[in-house]
């Protein structure tokens, strides 16, 4: 007899799992206690927002109630910043959950998915998981090659990924040739804009995409509070896109997504601009020091525009082992056709400096 497992969807069954950035528990038990350093996930260094935090523990008494699964209030702040109106916004239990939700609504069987070459591991996940094609298109210098991207566009294409800076790259599109570039996209393609890092962005570097809503009928931007606001154990994101799309994706949504203490928090760290200029300056310099050191060490780094830099190191796995051996945790990205390179996140200053430290000794150990 065929085993239960065997009569899934073939597709299930050939989907490559995420890999995940090691836990620090998980590194502490292998090599015993002792301090660990995780660079692995792109998270905070600074922690949640002091008023995240806050919010929070006022609101811990609640939560033996269900969370209001509409998320009024979290939508109603989101709705004052970004100047759009509550039924266009779609919150998600970490906007993995929204890309997961644009694929259950718009991708299946004969359908077919768009994404870069080195672009975010999940949007071949989602696309695969519901049983459509994705199309990965080569990048050009490891950045999304946008031309060749809607020069791929089929007519049974109903979603095109961009990711922007995109993971684990750190590339960005300049704001005005993604504006030219995405009005050229047919309307029967929805355009994911996966903005996770958006909030690292440099003011020279800035741009307003949420203003192209409007010309844009086929347009959802993704945002995330895993990120710059400190948020990622609580996974809350959003999607901004008009109501039409954003009433289809809530007909797929769980009723309860996101959590009660994270509607609290991340409606608390979107109103804290302090936490996040002084995020945004960390990074920053934390960024300038790693390019410094990699200069310094002679190896070769893609800018990043993001909270996390990819450096060529050669032997990824063995300088992985050896770092982790030193307490140090980053993120392989061989995954990601990057078997070369190894994708560190920008922590604090002592903790940058320690990486840099152990890096230069992994690079002396003889294979
Ligand atoms: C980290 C990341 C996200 C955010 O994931 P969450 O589910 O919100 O934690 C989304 N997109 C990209 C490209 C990312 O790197």
């Amino acid at each position: 007899m065929m085993d239960l497992c065997d009569l899934t969807p073939s597709y299930i069954r050939d989907i490559a799992p995420y890999q995940p950035g090691k836990p620090i528990g998980e590194l502490q038990r292998e090599l015993g206690l002792g301090h660990i350093i995780k660079l692995a996930s792109n998270e905070n260094p600074l922690g949640p927002s002091p008023k995240a935090l806050e919010a929070i523990k006022a609101a811990l008494p609640e939560i033996a109630l269900y969370p209001d699964g509409n998320g009024f209030e979290l939508k109603s702040a989101l709705a004052a910043r970004f100047s759009v109106a509550r039924d266009g916004i779609v919150l998600g239990n970490g906007s993995n959950d929204v890309l997961e939700l644009v694929a259950r609504a718009f991708l299946g069987r004969d359908t077919s998915a768009i994404y870069s070459q080195h672009a975010f591991a999940v949007y071949p996940l989602v696309t695969q998981a519901v049983g459509a094609l994705g199309i990965a298109v080569p990048a050009r210098d490891f950045a999304h090659d946008l031309e060749a991207m809607i020069a791929a566009i089929r007519t049974d294409t109903r979603v095109l990924f961009v990711a922007n800076p995109n993971n684990p790259t750190g590339t960005l599109i300049p704001g005005p040739i993604l504006h030219e570039a995405l009005k050229r996209v047919p309307h029967h393609v929805l355009i994911v804009l996966d903005e996770a890092y958006t909030e690292y962005l440099q003011p020279e570097h800035r741009f307003d995409a949420v203003s192209w809503l409007g010309e844009m009928p086929n347009l959802l931007i993704s945002r995330t509070f895993s990120k710059a606001y400190g948020l990622a154990g609580l996974r809350v994101g959003f999607g901004l896109a008009r109501p039409e799309i954003i009433d289809l994706l809530n007909r797929v949504r769980q009723p309860f997504n996101v959590s009660s203490l994270a509607l609290t928090a991340a409606e608390a760290a979107l109103g804290d601009g302090e936490f996040l200029e002084r995020t945004r300056a960390l990074n920053a310099a934390g960024l300038a020091q790693l390019a410094a050191g990699f200069r310094r060490l002679r190896l070769p780094f893609i800018p990043s525009f993001g909270n996390f830099v990819a450096v060529k190191v050669g032997d990824s796995a063995r300088i992985y082992q050896s770092l982790l051996r030193q307490g140090i945790i980053v993120r392989p990205v061989a995954a990601y056709q990057m078997p070369l390179y190894l994708r560190v996140s920008v922590g604090l200053a002592e903790e940058n400096a320690a990486f840099l430290a152990a890096l230069e000794a992994s690079l002396h150990e003889t294979a």
